[in-house]
């Protein structure tokens, strides 16, 4: 049992406890032995994925009249840190967030129709916002959907897109008003198999993440019917974005907790048993203050990140907690990698060694999900 973390906290309540620790189980057994394929063909199949929903482990948060359990977000949450935590890639949060999307602002048809569906995993999601030319700046955005009777025309390029060529299911964020800016966006859902016009694009190189499929996408004279806009009304696409975001900033924090968890774990196990001058490394005082910081850190995180976990659970987590979540747990995540990796010495450059991959996997924390510098303006904003 990890001991940095404390289960004594009241979000983790003894159900949640039981489904970390078959969660675990599971993808130890089942998802960690291919790892290795995935990182080399540079993605996760879906059919893993329908295993993971088999499991009722990919949206257990979903009410039961949609196929899910009717779980809290902590279960979600806890599930999101054992997928970190063994390097599984962040592709089920994207999946996630996808589904509070329809839950959220979904008409109730929209809800009958997709959720159950992407529950069991039939169904795999992406969310496609950024474009080549605009990324932090959303309302730059020029991919538009242009009703045409009972159809909307979606024309346009989006690029970084996660699960871009495993997903069946994208939202794309258009401009049904290209006229306006943020006020002229909507989501629209698209089912993208053999679907007429839709292009997947190359999976982007990255230099770390190998696991997930990073990829540009295509739009060109799509047609899609006017009930897959989300919400059935236009325009409220900026809205609908802005109302998962402190969900979406502490799933991003929480991986960050459970990673700086794991590197501390490995390191120390590492310099304990690695020898140099006689003595093992953890015996140097160097060693021994870097942990010790390295420990403190992941104390610190774990209190905060506890403190926002059940607030956001009660439904009192403001945006600017989660904003902070955010960018301080991905940058001390990277500060503490390094820390980290240094102490492995050579073998830490090596990626047969998980801490090589943590640290180059940890460095997209502080550029997704909105920049950390996005973060700290908007954090600004409301002193
Ligand atoms: C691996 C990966 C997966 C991704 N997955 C997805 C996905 O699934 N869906 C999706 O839509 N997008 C995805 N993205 C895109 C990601 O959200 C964007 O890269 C991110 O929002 C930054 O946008 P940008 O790359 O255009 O950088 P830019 O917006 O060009 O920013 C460049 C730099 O300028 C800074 N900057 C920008 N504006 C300001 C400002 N106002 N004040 C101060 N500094 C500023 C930024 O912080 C950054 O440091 C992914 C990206 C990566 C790398």
């Amino acid at each position: 049992m990890n001991q940095l973390h404390p289960l004594q906290h009241a979000w983790m309540t003894d159900e949640i406890a039981m489904l970390r620790d078959q969660s675990r189980r599971f993808i130890e057994q089942r998802l960690v032995p291919q790892l290795p394929r995935w990182r080399a063909q540079k993605f996760v199949e879906r059919s893993a994925w329908a295993e993971v929903g088999a499991m009722g482990m990919l949206l257990p948060e979903i009410p039961e009249a949609f196929g899910g359990s009717g779980a809290t977000l902590a279960h979600q949450l806890v599930l999101q840190e054992e997928f970190a935590r063994a390097e599984v890639p962040g592709s089920s949060l994207v999946h996630c967030l996808v589904a509070h999307y329809l839950l959220d602002f979904g008409t109730a048809e929209q809800q009958l129709r997709w959720l159950p569906r992407m529950v069991s995993g039939d169904l795999f999601a992406a969310i496609a916002m950024t474009e080549p030319g605009a990324g932090s700046d959303l309302q730059a955005i020029t991919t538009h959907a242009i009703r045409d009777g009972d159809h909307y025309v979606v024309n346009g390029a989006k690029t970084f897109i996660t699960n871009g060529s495993t997903a069946n299911l994208i939202v794309v964020v258009a401009k049904t008003d290209p006229t306006r800016g943020a006020k002229g966006m909507s989501l629209i859902v698209l089912e993208t198999e053999n679907l007429p016009g839709f292009r997947v694009g190359r999976i982007l190189e990255k230099i770390g993440q190998h696991a997930s499929d990073t990829c540009e996408l295509f739009f060109d004279d799509v047609c899609v019917p006017v009930d897959y806009l989300i919400g059935g009304v236009e325009s409220l696409g900026f809205t609908q974005l802005m109302g998962q975001l402190p969900f979406e900033r502490m799933l991003i924090a929480v991986a960050s907790a459970t990673i700086i968890e794991r590197a501390v774990e490995l390191t120390v196990a590492y310099t304990k048993e690695r020898k140099a001058f006689g003595q093992t490394l953890f015996d140097f005082q160097n060693t021994r203050f870097k942990l010790a910081e390295c420990a403190t850190v992941a104390h610190v995180m774990r209190s905060f990140v506890n403190d926002c976990i059940q607030r956001l659970v009660d439904g009192t987590l403001d945006a600017e907690a989660a904003y902070m979540a955010k960018w301080w747990c991905s940058e001390q995540q990277c500060k503490v990698l390094d820390e980290c990796l240094q102490l492995f010495g050579g073998y830490g450059y090596m990626t047969d060694f998980p801490i090589a991959r943590m640290y180059a996997d940890a460095r997209v924390q502080r550029i997704y999900g909105g920049s950390n510098e996005v973060m700290k303006e908007l954090i600004a904003r409301k002193l």
